[in-house]
């Protein structure tokens, strides 16, 4: 590990990694690779969990070859200085920041969209111009290998280069000195990680979890809005950072948002196997899992399978802030229903727990929406939606609070991986005598007169 490490300081060093030729062909060979495994990748995530090969595709593929296109457009763009405005006192002068890469980076990845939440931060790192180690999750094993092979054997391991560690070995590589860390995974994690960093005043990017809520007001259409839910709790098995993770619905519109939740899940076909719904990833999980569920309050699913991983999409209604499927992020798939009478009760009860990842709000009301984006803080969400916030490469993707720091996608991405240097440009031709010795009263006068 540390000679990887050193390796990579020494490729930085050298400058390799910082032209636009090399960034541009960095991404075109990554854009390749990725073609020629894509194949082998899908495979393991069928072993690892039994991922159907549509879900593959669309909740990983899809969204890293839109970052490499996204960032092989721009990169000209961002390369450039970007213009500021001069304040007077500079006059004259022009100003402008220049973007830098931060260095060698440590990537460390999770298990649940372990091929995009490993490799898009690694577009990223490219496209900005740094080195990087990445680090699989341990709990994908089989896509950690294929991973492993498709960029060990495409890049120079002083560019980018894959090391393999379980949690201890984790903590080894983080005593190394980084130039920035990026870490996805657990809040419990990213503590460690952040103390770790802070012994070289190392700077981090955290992106952690939480419990994040959907807020269903009355006048919400109830039809969309549980299809859109459901799609989104279900996906990936619940396994999914920004997943809704409990939902928040008035009381008024209680039943028929049940109803249409179960109407909705009856459409789809929640067994396991290629092109349906993936396993747990691991019986950890599982059990982990099995013991949030509360019988007396399952009012749809609640089945599950202990050799095969499997747990139905499960809802509950009648829960409390008090039950243990709302002491921890659930990471999994059941639905937890609490009701609410006024909004402002709704918001009060979000508030009791720490910030989330995202927050999602159904209304047909502005003024309702308006009131749940202006009184709660949260990473990222939607309006009348789910999950697909994250897809558009223009919106930061980061949390806040417990949720994380930090963010990235699109040029939030190449911001993440960069200094954003601030230069001013003098010209010579002019300067002010004010600043400059005797000091006097009268010079003062006209300094305040300006700046106060
Ligand atoms: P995980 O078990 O895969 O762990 C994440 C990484 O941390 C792995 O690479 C693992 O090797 C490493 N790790 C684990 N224990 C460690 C330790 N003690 N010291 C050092 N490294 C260690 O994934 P997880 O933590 O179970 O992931 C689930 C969590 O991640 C959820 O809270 C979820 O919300 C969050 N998450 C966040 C995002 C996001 O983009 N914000 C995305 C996915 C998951």
């Amino acid at each position: 590990m540390s000679s990887l490490h050193a390796q990579q300081c020494a490729y930085f060093k050298d400058g390799l990694t910082l032209g636009y030729a090399a960034r541009i062909s960095a991404l075109h060979q990554f854009d390749q690779a990725l073609r020629q495994y894509e194949e082998r990748l899908v495979a393991a995530l069928y072993q690892d969990f039994q991922k159907s090969a549509f879900e593959s595709f669309t909740t990983e593929f899809s969204m890293l070859y839109e970052e490499i296109r996204h960032a092989q457009r721009n990169l000209k763009k961002w390369m450039r200085p970007q213009r500021v405005r001069t304040n007077w006192i500079n006059w004259p002068a022009r100003s402008a920041i220049l973007r830098e890469p931060l260095g060698v980076n440590l990537i460390i990845g999770a298990w649940n969209y372990p091929v995009l939440l490993l490799l898009q931060p690694a577009v990223s790192a490219l496209a900005a111009g740094n080195t990087a180690v990445l680090k699989p999750s341990e709990n994908a094993p089989a896509v950690a290998a294929v991973i492993e092979e498709m960029i060990n054997t495409n890049f120079e391991s002083g560019h980018l280069v894959v090391v393999q560690a379980d949690a201890k070995q984790t903590q080894q590589l983080l005593t190394l000195r980084w130039d920035h860390i990026f870490y996805t995974g657990s809040t419990k994690v990213g503590q460690i990680v952040y103390e770790a960093a802070a012994k070289h005043l190392t700077p981090v990017t955290l992106e952690l979890g939480g419990k994040s809520p959907a807020i269903i007001t009355a006048s919400a259409n109830i039809p969309l809005t549980a299809k859109r839910l459901v799609w989104g709790k279900f996906l990936n098995a619940g396994q999914t950072c920004v997943a809704p993770d409990y939902v928040l619905v008035h009381e008024s519109v209680r039943e028929a948002f049940i109803h249409a939740c179960i109407s909705e899940l009856k459409r789809h076909n929640y067994t396991l196997g290629q092109n349906h719904y993936c396993q747990i990833i691991n019986h950890r999980h599982f059990d982990r899992l099995i013991a949030l569920l509360d019988p007396e309050k399952i009012v749809f699913g609640g089945q599950s399978d202990r050799d095969t991983r499997f747990i139905a999409p499960t809802i509950m209604a009648e829960v409390t802030l008090a039950d243990a499927v709302m002491q921890e992020e659930i990471f999994g798939p059941i639905l937890p229903l609490m009701t609410f009478d006024t909004l402002e009760n709704a918001v009060t009860q979000v508030k009791a727990l720490e910030k989330p990842l995202a927050a999602y709000v159904f209304s047909t009301l502005k003024k309702e929406y308006q009131k749940v984006l202006s009184d709660l803080s949260f990473g990222g969400g939607a309006v009348n939606d789910v999950v697909m916030h994250l897809s558009n490469p223009n919106l930061p993707f980061g949390g806040v609070g417990h949720s994380g720091i930090g963010a990235y996608h699109g040029t939030h991405g190449l911001d993440c991986f960069s200094h954003r240097k601030s230069v001013l440009y003098k010209k010579n031709w002019f300067e002010a005598p004010l600043k400059y010795p005797p000091l006097s009263h009268k010079k003062l006068n006209w300094i305040k007169k300006f700046m106060k």
